[in-house]
This record gives structure tokens, C-alpha cells and sequence, in this order.
């Protein structure tokens, strides 16, 4: 009968995309909205790199390109990784997909066989259990909280793995936590990773997005095992304001990297050319554009934290990358007469027209939220609409 397949039966759609919609849907019929669900840069792409892909279509590169990408993109890709992580790898252990998050999603779909395990922490990125259950594969998740400082032990990964484990994803900068991984604790993540025998996914497309003294360390720097045993996941979303060009990148065994190449060529052919040719140019050409942003993104955090943070019963620790704030607020919550987060935050829209993501959809129901991508004035005026909303109803 004309039923859906079983497997998207159960798939949610992402909370993220819902309330960005909600909120553009109350701003069009002329509601004052403040959206602060955002998940990318507020900056137009720089201006080399929209030149670069007007260029090249001038030239006429607007054919197919090879399934796994351009050589020359898989080389700026290889350079950049030299030159940031000290990394080596080959053509074949590269291939370019259509952002980081289709990357993700091919990778899954070549590693898992049914009821393969792949150990996720929380709060995650919404689409992380989605893929994997796309694929046939079991989310596990291991669980962080604010007394954790959002990060899980190498402890806590240990006992998660079972006989079915394939792999663990470990996401630093972490979206929507900010938080990184010391190189201590990703030693200690890669040594039970050794001892297990399982993969390790490191999704570090917010590598570029990194505040005061922190430093941005690949578990895949640690050892030549742990760089056999990882499969790097990047792209220029972030880093280089590009998010609807869609260009990720994995690095890794070529193996896997293969066979993700040929699913990709029976799947997408490639990766949209022109946008091939703009992040041969994001990687290639000058990069001040990027420090630029990050120094915008860190003045916007170092203003907007401690008013944040002053909100009644908002408890919120400073994240040191990516561009998201995520306040745990059971305590505003149930002051301003509410059971649960979800309805306090559906609360801010309606009633304080303010969009922030619940963290229920992150597996992290405590928590809202609030992304930092947008200008000083109105993330102000939204912190100021939040305190005003929490403290008259308390
Ligand atoms: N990984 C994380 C943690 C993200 O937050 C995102 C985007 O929101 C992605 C991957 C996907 O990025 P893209 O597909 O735009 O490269």
C-alpha cells in the first residue's frame, strides 16, 4: 500500500528549522520577532570568494565534476589541514560534500550495518540521531550537564560501548554547548577509542569559532593511532560565512572515504561546481576575513553573557566557541509557572517575541538555546525582553 517507509516513519523534523520558521512566519504578518534560533554566521560570504565563483563561471566550469570533488578543492582541503593541524593525508582520504551535513550523513550510511551502536554525547547537534538512525544504526547517548561543563569522560564513553559500538562522535567547539575538549581529555577519550577498536567522528566545523585563550585541537593531532581511528568532519559553513554554498568536507580512511565516493556518485554526482570553486578560493585566498569575524562573534559574547547570565533564574556557564548561549532555566521556568522548558520557551515567543531553541531537542530539556549570530542591538533588546518577561511573572 502507499505507505511511507518505516524509516521516516519515526524521523522528527529539526526544532531548530521549526521555530526559525514559527518566528519568520509571526514576523511577516507584522509581528516585532527578535530571532536569536539562527545556526549561522550573520555575514554576507567575503568578497574574494563571491569573485572566485563568478570567475569561474565566466570560464565555464559549470559541468559535473568527479563524484569526490575537484583535485584541486581536495588540495586546499590538504593544505589547510597541514597547515592547522599539522595533519598529512592523500586525495584519497579526502572527500568533498554538500556541507558538513550530507558529509555526516554518507559517512553513516557506509559505516552502520542495522543495529550498529554510535555513541552520542548530549546536548548534541539535532541531526547526529537522525543520521544514524537513517542509516539502520542505535543512538547511544551519554549524558553532560552544566556541572560537567558540557563535556563527557572518557569514563563515561568506556562504559557506553557495547559489542555493537562502531563509533563515537566528539563535536568541539560544540553546537549548542561552545564547549572544547582540552587535549587532555580527548587523550583520554582516543586511549579507550584504541582500547575498544571503534571510529572516532570529530565534527570541528566550528574549529574557527574559538574565544579568548582556548586553542582548537584535532583528536586526530594526538597519535598516529588516534588519526588512523578518526575521520576529521569540516567545511566552510561557519568558518567562511558560507553556509548556503554547501561544502564539507570528510578526512579520513580511505576505505571509507571510497566508498562514501561511490555512494556519493549514485547519490549527488558532486557537490555544486561553482561552490566548489568558492571554497577552493575560502581556503586558498587571504583569510583575515575569518579572524574578522571571529572578533565580531567574541565582542558580541563578551557584551551579551553577563546581562544573560543576570536573568533571574538563568544559569549559564561562558562558552568558549561556536556562537550559542545555553542557559539552563528550570528555575525561571517553573518561577514564571511553567512545568517544563519547552512551554517557557514557546512562552518567549509568543509572549516576549523572542525565538530561542529549546534544548529538548538537543536531548538537553533543561536548556534554551540562544544563537549570538545576529548584531549587538538586537541581541540586547532580546536579553532585555527575556529579563522583563521573567521578572514580571515571577
Ligand atoms: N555540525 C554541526 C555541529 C553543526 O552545527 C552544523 C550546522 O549547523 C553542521 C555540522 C553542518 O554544517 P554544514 O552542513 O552547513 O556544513
Amino acid at each position: 500500500t502507499k505507505t511511507l517507509a518505516a524509516r521516516v516513519s519515526t524521523l522528527s523534523p529539526s526544532t531548530t528549522l521549526a521555530i526559525t520558521a514559527k518566528a519568520k512566519e509571526m514576523k511577516e504578518s507584522g509581528i516585532d520577532v527578535i530571532g536569536l534560533g539562527a545556526g549561522e554566521p550573520d555575514y554576507n560570504t567575503p568578497e574574494n570568494i563571491l569573485e572566485a565563483a563568478y570567475d569561474s563561471m565566466k570560464e565555464g566550469k559549470t559541468k559535473y565534476t568527479p563524484s569526490g570533488g575537484l583535485p584541486a578543492l581536495k588540495d586546499a582541503v590538504i593544505a589547510k589541514l597541514k597547515v592547522d593541524q599539522q595533519l598529512e593525508y592523500t586525495r584519497q582520504e579526502i572527500m568533498i560534500g554538500i556541507g558538513a551535513k550530507h558529509v555526516l550523513y554518507t559517512l553513516f550510511q557506509v559505516i552502520l550495518d542495522p543495529a550498529d551502536e554510535v555513541i552520542i554525547p548530549t546536548p548534541y547537534w539535532v541531526s547526529y540521531p537522525e543520521q544514524v538512525k537513517l542509516a539502520g544504526g542505535v543512538p547511544v547517548f551519554v549524558e553532560s550537564t552544566s556541572d560537567s561543563e558540557f563535556k563527557v569522560t572518557a569514563d563515561q564513553i568506556r562504559s557506553a560501548i557495547s559489542s555493537k559500538t562502531k563509533a563515537v562522535i566528539i563535536n568541539s567547539p560544540g553546537n549548542p554547548t561552545g564547549m572544547i575538549y582540552s587535549k587532555e581529555e580527548l587523550q583520554q577519550i582516543a586511549e579507550v577509542c584504541k582500547e575498544k577498536d571503534i571510529w572516532i567522528i570529530s565534527d570541528e566545523i566550528y574549529e574557527k569559532l574559538i574565544y579568548g585563550e582556548e586553542k582548537h585541537v584535532s583528536i586526530a593531532q594526538l597519535s598516529d593511532d588516534a588519526k588512523k581511528r578518526t575521520f576529521i568532519i569540516n567545511g566552510v559553513s561557519k568558518s567562511h560565512s558560507m553556509t548556503g554554498w554547501r561544502i564539507g568536507y570528510i578526512a579520513g580512511d580511505k576505505e571509507v572515504v571510497s566508498a562514501m565516493t561511490n555512494l556519493a556518485s549514485h547519490s549527488t554526482s558532486n557537490p555544486t561546481t561553482t561552490s566548489q570553486y568558492a571554497a577552493i578560493e575560502a581556503y586558498n585566498g587571504p583569510q583575515d576575513a575569518v579572524e574578522n569575524m571571529r572578533q565580531d562573534f567574541e565582542s558580541r559574547l563578551e557584551r551579551i553573557y553577563p546581562q544573560l547570565a543576570s536573568i533571574p533564574g538563568f544559569r549559564v556557564i561562558k562558552p568558549q566557541g561556536a556562537f550559542y548561549l545555553l542557559p539552563e532555566v528550570t528555575e525561571a521556568a517553573k518561577r514564571t509557572g511553567f512545568s517544563n522548558v519547552d512551554e517557557f520557551a514557546s512562552a518567549l515567543l509568543t509572549e516576549a517575541k523572542v525565538a530561542v531553541i529549546p534544548g529538548s531537542g538537543f536531548g538537553s530539556p533543561d536548556t534554551i538555546r540562544l544563537s549570538y549570530a545576529t548584531s549587538i542591538d538586537l541581541l540586547e533588546e532580546a536579553v532585555k525582553r527575556i529579563r522583563s518577561y521573567v521578572e514580571q511573572n515571577w
